[in-house]
């Protein structure tokens, strides 16, 4: 039995095969020239019968039939091909002369070499370690162990001298390994090793063979049986082996893929091409496993484009799509969806070219369907085995391979879809805010000055609440299309909410920034096509630089120019440029925010009183609640200050809540004390836009125990007009509750008394610029006098605030005006300080219907 060792032959790996070189050929000669010496040592004494010619073509034939049942086992990239050619030599050696075993074995070996062409050194050594096998243990035989042994018998001094014959021929093996450079030493060794000894298990196979067939009767029919016996458990064996080591890279195939579908740098780009290091290492596993020449995986980037991955052999050429069709298309009646075999002998032309144009005879072809969508196709081509092709283990092997590749390529698109989604704006497929970070960190690395633009587009709220989402998502896109056509390709743009859209400029000053920002703008400027409208819009824009207070900190860049852009809220500039005194106002706003809820816990936040005088009687008919924070650092903060800040953080519900309990506790103690003030607390947009204010509103009536007549609400007119739809149900509501409304800072807004009078509204405040220009300029005046002529006209109440001075009272009172509210009665004041307000400078009277009144003294 000889282990013969075979190494694939690979790309870049010259030589390996060869089994050229002067050394190899030197070799070669001497090993020829050693065999002749020992066959002349046998064939002096050899004096041929008759029975020799007979006996050599029998042994021929056995040893052709031992070279050709070789078992193949393949390990890893190498085939090991066990022959059984022991057998004959030594069953040769025991029953006919030793020069015609040789010589059988000999020509049997110099006709395959020859049918293999082997190159002439190869075959001359092949040739030679065969006779020289033969040779040496017959010549070992007779002149050493015979004549050590006289009395062994035959098969011990044939099986003895086996042992130094076949080592010889080991040790040449072994030499001529090296010599053609294939493997190490170590492997060399190892495959030596094992070869001598499965041989020396062959040969003692073959002894105990022969002693069983001439000396046991029947002993042929053990013999037969016992090979039977042995077939089948190498059979069973090796099929367990294979499934094992199957699953084994299986396993390995599964993680390197599912890792692939894991990578952290897969973005959108990479998932569909350049992905060759993603699969290639569990290409190649997969290719050791089949023992295949090479596997192609085919990935599908577009219908029409494949990414061509190889493990293995390179291809000849480069496959196209058209290459890869005939491979798909089954036979009639064959509707196995799984992998499929296709080699040269079938009659279709299409394959036979598709083989021919990889240059190979067989190839195993599975689909890799995705969930929608076919995701690629994997190929594996001929198996590097001369003994056999691919059978059906290796199908099963490859539609499980692929169903693996499938799964790590869908993953991977997931990932890659979910990526992409996780930094891009589904509305523009511009960035969002975490793409912008992301992009702009990578950008700013190698860039010294640059500017960060937040870009705000002054239609959405507007269309909205007009025209419904859908419009303002249209106008939206459209406003992102203007920006990235306006914008170089290179500058990175981001939608970061609403209509917000921010953009880097690089290397860029703060002259340059102003100018692209002004450019931006116009192109931001021309009406936005709506149905049959055109909806006009402005934009704002606050910029960043990075040289003011230098920082590359991206969210600080971005933070800074909405400062800047918050504060063109305030001028009349649309463009403005960071400067850090916006951060200190930025840093009171950002603390003012975070510390409200706190401020309302712990008693910082309070009510003030301000009276309301009826001008007609001089008595004090209610107050507005107006809230105050008391602030650890800043002191006494205005609600003009903080109020926007908490409604644009969604707490003032909590304020207004806050506002209404203690305004209500203070009318029920008024109450109590059968003084009948109303209280007014002023409400913001937010709470109409809340369907369940009204229920918290009776709720907190019945729980003071108070009238709903003694409270009213106000509010501006753009409160309601912002969402009328939505305000006016709330609005409605509150007045059913027979709770007093008040529209506030009236004159101001856009809406006519016209308007008004569809609002469940009972009283009208005119703004305190009118009043307080009252003295000075005559059109407020006649404003003044319009709204109370004009509201009264509509049955509504009159209320004057900013009345700071005596003469402004005296025009309201000419006027007709109902009632006033200003510091010249009392500025707002805490609890305490308006009750001894109230004490000092009012009087208890007994009204018409009996109730306490309360009139202004001086
Ligand atoms: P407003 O509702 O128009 O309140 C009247 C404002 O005019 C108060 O300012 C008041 O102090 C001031 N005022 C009253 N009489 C005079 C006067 O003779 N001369 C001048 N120059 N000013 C006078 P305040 O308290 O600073 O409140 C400002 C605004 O803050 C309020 O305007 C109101 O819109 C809002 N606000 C106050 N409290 C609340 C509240 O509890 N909730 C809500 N949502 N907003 C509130
Ligand atoms: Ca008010
Ligand atoms: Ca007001």
């Amino acid at each position: 039995m000889t282990t013969r060792r075979r190494s694939v032959v690979r790309p870049g790996r010259p030589g390996a095969r060869g089994g050229g070189g002067v050394a190899f050929a030197g070799f070669a000669t001497l090993t020829f020239l050693a065999a002749a010496a020992l066959f002349a040592q046998t064939a002096l004494r050899w004096s041929p019968v008759a029975g020799d010619l007979l006996a050599g073509a029998a042994l021929v034939v056995a040893f052709a039939v031992a070279r050709k049942i070789a078992i193949e086992v393949d390990i890893r990239d190498t085939s090991w091909r066990i022959t059984l050619t022991e057998i004959p030599v030594v069953v040769g050696l025991l029953l006919v002369s030793a020069p015609v075993v040789a010589l059988a074995f000999a020509s049997v070996t110099l006709i395959a070499r020859l049918y293999r062409r082997d190159q002439p050194a190869k075959l001359v050594l092949n040739v030679a370690s065969s006779t020289v096998v033969v040779a040496a243990t017959a010549v070992t035989a007779e002149f050493v162990v015979r004549p050590l042994l006289p009395l062994a018998p035959a098969w011990a001094v044939i099986l003895l001298s086996f042992l130094v014959g076949h080592a010889l021929t080991s040790g040449l093996g072994l030499l001529g390994i090296r010599l053609v450079g294939a493997g190490t030493f170590r492997t060399a060794t190892r495959v030596m090793l094992h070869t001598y000894v499965t041989g020396i298990l062959a040969a003692v196979a073959g002894l105990v063979a022969v002693e069983l067939v001439l000396g046991a009767r029947w002993g042929w029919l053990l013999v037969t049986l016992l090979a039977i016996c042995l077939a089948a458990i190498y059979r069973t064996y090796y099929g367990l082996l294979r499934d094992q080591r199957d699953l084994g890279v299986l396993n390995e195939v599964s993680l390197r893929v599912a890792s692939a579908a894991r990578t952290e740098e897969i973005d959108c780009a990479a998932a569909v091409s350049d992905d060759h290091d993603v699969w290639a290492p569990a290409l190649e596993l997969a290719r050791v496993q089949l023992n295949a020449g090479r596997v192609v995986l085919h990935r599908r980037i577009t219908a029409e484009r494949f990414q061509t991955v190889v493990a293995g052999q390179p291809l000849p050429r480069a496959l196209t799509c058209s290459d890869v069709q005939p491979l798909l298309v089954r036979p009639a009646g064959d509707d196995n969806g799984g992998a499929r075999r296709v080699s040269g002998g079938v009659a279709d032309p299409a394959v036979r070219d598709a083989l021919d144009v990889r240059g190979a005879s067989e190839v195993l072809v599975a689909r890799l369907p995705g969930a929608d969508q076919l995701l690629g196709i994997i190929e594996v081509h001929d198996r590097q085995s001369r003994l056999r092709g691919f059978d059906d283990a290796d199908l099963r092997l490859v539609e499980t391979l692929a169903s693996h590749f499938t799964t790590g390529m869908d993953n991977r698109r997931l990932l890659a879809q979910l990526r992409h989604d996780a930094y891009h704006d589904t509305l523009t497929e511009l960035r969002n805010r975490l793409g912008f970070r992301e992009d702009a960190v990578e950008v700013l690395r190698d860039h010294q000055s640059f500017a960060v633009l937040v870009i705000e587009v002054d239609l959405l709220s507007s269309v909205n609440d007009a025209l419904g989402h859908a419009w303002g998502d249209r106008i939206i896109v459209a406003a992102g299309r203007r920006l990235r056509e306006q914008l170089p390709a290179d500058v990175i743009i981001a939608r970061l909410e609403g209509d917000t859209f921010a953009a880097l400029l690089l290397d860029c000053d703060e002259g340059e920034a102003v100018i692209v920002a002004e450019q931006v703008r116009a192109a931001l400027r021309p009406p936005y096509p709506v149905e049959k409208l055109e909806v006009e819009s402005s934009a704002r824009i606050g910029i960043a630089l990075s040289d003011v207070e230098p920082t590359r900190d991206v969210d600080t860049l971005l933070q800074r120019a909405d400062v800047a852009l918050q504060t063109t809220r305030l001028g009349d500039a649309s463009v403005r440029s960071y400067v850090p005194s916006m951060g200190q106002v930025f840093l009171r706003r950002f603390q003012l925010v975070t510390q409200f809820r706190q401020a309302l816990d712990t008693g910082q936040v309070d009510v003030h009183f301000q009276p309301k005088l009826a001008l007609a009687t001089r008595q004090v008919i209610g107050v507005e609640a107006l809230v105050r924070w008391q602030h650890p650092e800043f002191g006494m903060l205005d609600p003009e200050e903080f109020v926007a800040i908490v409604e644009a953080t969604g707490l003032i519900d909590a304020l207004t809540g806050f506002v209404l309990d203690q305004a209500l506790a203070q009318c029920r103690v008024w109450f109590d004390r059968g003084l009948g003030l109303s209280v007014a607390v002023n409400l913001s947009v937010r709470n109409l836009a809340d369907a369940e204010f009204p229920e918290r509103v009776t709720e907190a009536l019945q729980r003071h125990g108070v009238p709903p007549g003694l409270l009213g609400f106000e509010l501006t007119e753009s409160a309601v007009m912002s969402d009328p739809e939505r305000a006016l149900p709330v609005l409605r509501r509150l007045h059913g509750l027979g709770v007093h409304i008040a529209v506030d800072d009236f004159g101001t807004g856009y809406s006519s008394l016209a308007y008004l009078r569809r609002l469940p509204v009972d009283e009208v405040k005119i703004d305190k610029s009118f009043v307080l220009g009252m003295g000075s300029d005559l059109s407020d005046l006649a404003v003044v006098r319009a709204i109370v002529d004009l509201g009264h006209s509509l049955g509504l109440t009159v209320v004057a605030e900013g009345v700071e001075e005596d003469v402004a009272r005296d025009h309201l009172i000419e006027m007709g005006c109902d009632v006033a509210q200003g510091y010249l009665i009392s500025r707002p004041l805490a609890c305490e300080r308006f009750e001894a307000w109230l004490r000092a400078r009012t009087m208890r009277a007994r009204g018409r219907r009996d109730e306490t009144v309360l009139t202004l003294v001086r």
